[in-house]
């Protein structure tokens, strides 16, 4: 299996898994990993980690999602950002007044890593997937948990294909079964 990652900011390509800091450039993990230091990404993170603070998920008002990490996804998250850098799909999201498209990178990993929920459900639901924001940039950098339903609304018709056979999958799934299940079907093997 030969893997080459590319950087969210820079662009370079490196060989093997996306490693915690570009050899090229300043991007580092730590922002997408909950170690935000600008006040945009503290907001953020406390947003998305109700359930690391024994809170039951928020909904603001006016607000249709929310997720938060559970403590075995965040325990991970830095490998869960590494493997998402490394295979997730990469596309663009609008900002929140859609004055402008937002770069994203979606991926899921099969085991839990959060809970979210929605306005029309009942409670929360598990997550197995993350979203990466604007990876590239400094201040907006940050990272949260996703729902299918969000996944299904936010990016109808997006299809993906798998990074080790080519076989096509749903978007946001870089590895297709076969392949994690010949590699005893744990995403760490991947990273
Ligand atoms: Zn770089
Ligand atoms: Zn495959």
């Amino acid at each position: 299996m030969s893997i080459t990652s590319v950087c969210p900011k820079c662009g370079n390509a490196i060989s093997g898994p996306f490693p915690q800091q570009c050899p090229y450039c300043p991007f580092n993990l730590s922002a997408l990993a909950g170690r935000g230091t600008t006040s945009f990404q503290y907001l953020k993170w406390k947003k998305h980690s109700d359930l690391l603070q024994g809170q039951n998920i928020q909904l603001a008002k006016g607000e249709t999602y929310n997720t938060s990490f559970n403590f075995k996804g965040y325990a991970q998250l830095d490998d869960i950002v590494r493997f998402t850098v490394t295979f997730g799909d990469r596309t663009t999201l609008p900002s929140s007044r859609g004055a402008h498209q937002n770069p994203v990178i979606i991926s899921y990993i099969p085991e839990q890593l959060g809970a979210g929920t929605a306005i029309y459900l009942p409670g929360t639901i598990p997550c197995s997937g993350i979203c990466l924001i604007s990876p590239q940039s400094d201040i907006y950098a940050h990272s949260f948990p996703v729902i299918d339903d969000w996944v299904q609304a936010t990016f109808p018709g997006e299809t993906s294909y798998c990074r080790i056979c080519n076989a096509p999958t749903a978007f946001g799934q870089p590895i297709c079964a076969e392949c994690y299940a010949e590699r005893d079907s744990d995403w760490h093997n991947f990273v």
